[in-house]
């Protein structure tokens, strides 16, 4: 078992993984979509990823028993931790005793208010973002990182490997969706490496990968109403064989007419039966700023 200057224990391989888990009595939740990392190799390399500096604050989604964390901890400034298991937490307060820089919050990440959370303990920077990220919910997690105006400059996070390739791709493919689309506007993506289930404890039934996504400051495309665009995209997918017209005009959380979504599909020059799904980011954003004014 490997130790720490601080004489901790390190978390990140098996052998201490099976300790802490015995020790503590720990049940695994399969409903929190827990699979631990026991490679130290695969934590290094995240680390390196997410090109985490002494100046940074990270955010940490779900640090579990703390194998990520605490090389977090040696490596940044700050990490602000936010799990939802409550029977970690006294696992955490063992793994992360030996650090004064780490704050874990007992909390669905979904339901933090990450703008305010993030404006109050980030001290004015842009923080990044470092996850092993539970599988159920990645989408929602993601979509919920990228619709807020939280002040956030990098994304690191392991996912199925099926969900980062998802998260690139354009008009035209089956897997197009809101996800890639709202990752495509706001990010530069690019799939850094992928890692075999034997990395975890229990063993994930899918191959994992990890994707930084790099938060452009300014997005190179221009939208008025990014929350209305955030809106029309997701409508579209919802009914993604559905034309435009009829897609977004059944929405029963849009007010467009047909006619006014016709119209702005004239003014583009698209067919009055396009389908949304051969919309590029750019189609949307044009599309937005062009029916907000009608
Ligand atoms: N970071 C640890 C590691 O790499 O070994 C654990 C990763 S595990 C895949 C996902 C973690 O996210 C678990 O600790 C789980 O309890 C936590 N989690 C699941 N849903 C969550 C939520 N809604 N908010 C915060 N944490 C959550």
């Amino acid at each position: 078992m490997a130790y720490l200057m601080e004489n901790k224990m390190e978390v990140g391989n098996i052998g201490s993984t099976l300790d802490i888990l015995e020790r503590h009595k720990f049940n695994i939740q399969k409903k929190f979509g827990q699979n631990f990392l026991i490679d130290n190799n695969v934590l290094d390399k995240i680390i390196a990823t997410a090109e985490i500096g002494k100046d940074d604050v990270v955010l940490e989604i779900g640090p579990g028993m703390g194998a990520l964390t605490q090389k977090l901890c040696q490596s940044a400034y700050k990490v602000l931790a936010v799990e939802i298991d409550k029977n970690l937490i006294p696992i955490l307060d063992e793994t992360l005793g030996g650090y004064d820089n780490v704050k874990v919050i007992n909390q669905d990440i979904l339901k933090v208010d990450l703008p305010k959370f993030l404006k109050d303990e980030a001290e004015g920077r842009r923080v990044k973002v470092v996850a092993n990220l539970p599988y159920y919910i990645t989408t929602q997690i993601v979509m919920t990182l990228l619709e807020s105006d939280a002040p956030i400059s990098s994304i690191t996070i392991m996912v199925q490997k099926e969900v980062a390739e998802r998260m690139q791709e354009g008009p035209g493919s089956k897997d197009y969706g809101a996800l890639s689309v709202a990752v495509t506007y706001r990010c530069d993506a690019h799939l850094a490496f992928t890692v075999s289930p034997n990395c975890f404890v229990p063993k994930p039934n899918v191959d994992s990968a990890v994707i930084h996504l790099k938060v452009y400051e300014e997005p190179p495309v221009k939208v008025d109403d990014e929350a209305m665009m955030f809106k029309i995209v997701k409508a579209t997918f919802m009914q993604r064989r559905k034309t435009m017209v009829n897609g977004l005009s059944n929405a029963g959380f849009l007010d467009f007419t047909k006619d006014r979504i016709l119209k702005a599909l004239e003014i583009m020059g698209k067919r009055a039966d396009v389908r949304g799904e051969s919309f590029t980011v750019s189609d949307f954003a044009d599309f937005t700023n062009i029916i907000m004014k009608l």
